[in-house]
């Protein structure tokens, strides 16, 4: 349980040079490096530290990246296994370990509900504990705010159970019978795998993503794709830098010691497999006939990676040992482009549909048609307003462990530079202030 850093009866009229909203890792790297150049500043959270890690993730939910790629500001992964893949609570410690380290100015349970920015330019910000102002702001508060699952969904049997992959939290949990996940990111993908090795029945609706193998030529893939410069590469190196931004993510899996997730090892084992969910009108359930281009999309992008990491290998001379490249184990010769729900056994179906972002608290003009930020590198148009913990924010690793922390430290220079800005100019916009203004030029 993390110490309470700052006194919530303190948080309602006060006045703080910044403000962070949001104390996942995101805000909390943020106030890493505030607390290093001594800027003051309150971090709101509005449930507890690690709460995304904690609330919203199955049981058996371990992170997709290694280990050694937690590196926090000032706290870098610990334990003794950089190469593993922390478990959930282990994740949730390690965010907890990082707020004893450097105790933050931190207050939990309460919820910045809107945002404003003043005439004379401070923000204004009405939270469940009351209302406070502050020169600058840091919007921490995740990517993933609003499950979002398709309307369709109204039009399945009322007995269905259904859950979003965000409230999955183990088989057990779901009604005896037959289970539908549908979507194929790293979440439906791992939350059928866990539904299949407690002895499910699964039907897996496949989606486009992409998949990554585990490991190649002796290391992970992601070492492999680190060393090669993946992480590093600027989103401004992109043509379609909003392409980019709304990828989706390869799926593979980190659990015990990490292994591949192959969707057609499964089906040989008895999961079935269908193409994207196009209609539900009761229990009759329609899908694309897009499966197999979906598996084979999967797979020819992951060794297309291992093309590139023989590439580098080559390249640099690297003694690395040869590995045989993947053979596919199953083909979806006839698989049925229907589904009777009921004929099927089904009983549940988990939503592994994704989410939608929801900044509507937000009431400054600093979004674009989608509502996405409007942003370079985290630094809006509108002085003083940040955005952290975005995918592709920056690079890749932005919006994880990775590159949250390059990001933070990003922001944390441009406050700073804010700040020394207003010292002399009197205001955050540069517009001078009459105090400003009276001083001699030349
Ligand atoms: C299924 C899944 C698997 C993932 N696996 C990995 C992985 O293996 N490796 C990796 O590096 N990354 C992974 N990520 C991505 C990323 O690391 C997580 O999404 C992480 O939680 C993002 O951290 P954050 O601090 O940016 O946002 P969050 O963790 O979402 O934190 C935001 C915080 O803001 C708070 N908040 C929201 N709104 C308000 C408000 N109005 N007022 C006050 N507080 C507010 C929330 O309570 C929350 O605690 C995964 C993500 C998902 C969804």
């Amino acid at each position: 349980m993390p110490e309470i850093c700052f006194d919530v009866r303190r948080l309602a009229g006060a006045h703080f040079p910044v403000a962070v909203i949001g104390g996942g890792q995101a805000g909390l790297s943020v106030s890493h490096c505030l607390h290093e150049r001594g800027i003051e500043h309150v971090v709101v959270e509005a449930n507890r530290v690690g709460h995304e890690w904690r609330s919203r993730r199955w049981d058996s939910f371990c992170l997709v990246t290694p280990n050694w790629q937690c590196r926090l500001p000032g706290y870098p992964y610990r334990g003794d296994d950089p190469d593993g893949f922390m478990v959930r609570d282990e994740i949730v410690r390690y965010l907890e370990d990082y707020v004893a380290h450097f105790r933050p100015p931190l207050v939990e349970g309460v919820s910045v509900t809107r945002v404003r920015r003043s005439a004379t330019g401070t923000y204004e910000l009405a939270t469940t504990a009351g209302d406070f102002t502050a020169e600058q702001v840091v919007v921490a508060t995740g990517p993933y705010h609003r499950p979002k699952i398709p309307r369709a969904a109204e039009r399945l049997p009322g007995e269905i159970e259904q859950v979003h992959s965000s409230a999955y939290r183990s088989p057990g949990q779901l009604p005896d019978g037959a289970v539908l996940v549908v979507g194929t990111g790293q979440s439906g993908c791992q939350i059928a795998e866990d539904l299949h090795l407690a002895g499910r029945q699964v039907h897996l609706a496949v989606g486009s993503a992409p998949r990554v193998a585990r490991f190649y030529r002796g290391r992970d893939c992601v070492a492999w794709l680190d060393e090669m410069g993946h992480y590093t590469r600027s989103i401004d190196e992109f043509d379609d830098a909003g392409a980019v931004r709304m990828r989706v993510n390869h799926y593979v899996t980190g659990r015990d010691g990490g292994r591949d997730i192959d969707l057609r090892a499964f089906a040989k084992d008895g999961m079935r497999l269908y193409g994207r969910l196009t209609s539900i009108d009761g229990p009759a359930l329609e899908f694309a006939d897009d499966l197999k281009v979906n598996l084979d999309h999967a797979d020819a992008v992951a060794e297309g990676i291992k093309d590139a990491i023989d590439a580098h290998v080559a390249d640099r001379g690297i003694d690395a040992p040869a590995e045989p490249r993947y053979t596919p184990v199953w083909e979806p010769d006839g698989q049925a482009g229907e589904l009777d729900l009921d004929a099927a056994g089904v009983t549940s179906v988990v939503w592994a549909t994704g989410f939608a972002r929801d900044h509507r608290w937000i009431e400054i003009p600093a979004f674009d048609g989608r509502g996405y930020p409007m942003h370079w590198r985290g630094v809006t148009s509108v002085p003083g307003l940040y955005f952290l913990g975005l995918p592709w924010q920056h690079s890749w690793g932005s919006g994880r462990f990775e590159a949250v922390g390059r990001d933070a430290e990003f922001i944390a220079g441009h406050i700073d530079a804010g700040r020394r800005l207003a010292d002399v100019c009197g205001t955050l916009t540069g517009a001078p202030t009459r105090v400003a203004a009276a001083v001699p030029v030349g």
